[in-house]
């Protein structure tokens, strides 16, 4: 079984390897790790903690951590898109971390929310419609109108991980024209 201990000593080690550092606040990468944790208990791989895992392997290859994106983010911005991942000058406060645009190609993130499990219930008919599927979504899609985070849950989050912005700042992304594609 996977502990919270052997995700952070992994991510430790990877962090090392590549001559990165984590995230600096202990509250922060704390969530970050269980969000992982919970990922890899979920999926059997650990995908991004930030973002919709379909929940097939190899549609979620890319989101895997450490993600294809996160070298070019931490060379561009100083850090992953998560914040797991930071560079030197991040951890000697040197560079703020604030919300960096999202490298994962939009269809890709359609396509995953359409095929992840818990978004869509099992239709009782073989024969449903995706209208009547896209019905039962239980979960949605959220993202912070001020800093660009993404979330995907039933209700937006009372405080922004990334900018601290308020409930009030999230909006629902629909994208049933992705999930109808
Ligand atoms: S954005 Fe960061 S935490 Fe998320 S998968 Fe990539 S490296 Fe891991």
């Amino acid at each position: 079984m996977t502990t919270l201990e052997k995700v952070r000593q992994r991510a430790e080690a990877d962090a090392k390897t590549y001559g990165y550092y984590l995230h600096p606040d202990p509250e922060f990468l704390n969530d970050l790790l269980e969000g992982l944790k919970k990922n890899e208990e979920r999926y059997g791989y650990p995908s991004c903690p930030c973002r919709v895992a379909s929940g097939k392997f190899e549609f979620d290859r890319d989101i895997i951590c450490p993600c294809d994106y996160r070298d070019p983010d931490v060379a561009e911005f100083g850090f992953c898109y998560c914040g797991l991942f930071v560079r030197k000058d991040v951890v000697e406060k040197k560079l703020p971390i604030h919300s960096i645009p999202e490298r994962r190609p939009v269809e890709k993130q359609a396509r995953a929310y359409a095929m992840a499990p818990e978004v869509i219930e099992k239709p009782a008919r073989a024969t449903v419609g995706v209208a009547e599927e896209t019905a039962q979504v239980k979960k949605k899609f959220w993202y912070c109108k001020q800093c660009g985070y993404t979330v995907f849950r039933e209700d937006p989050p009372y405080i922004c991980p990334i900018c601290k912005a308020k409930r009030e700042l999230f909006a629902e992304i629909t994208i049933g024209a992705f999930v109808r594609g």
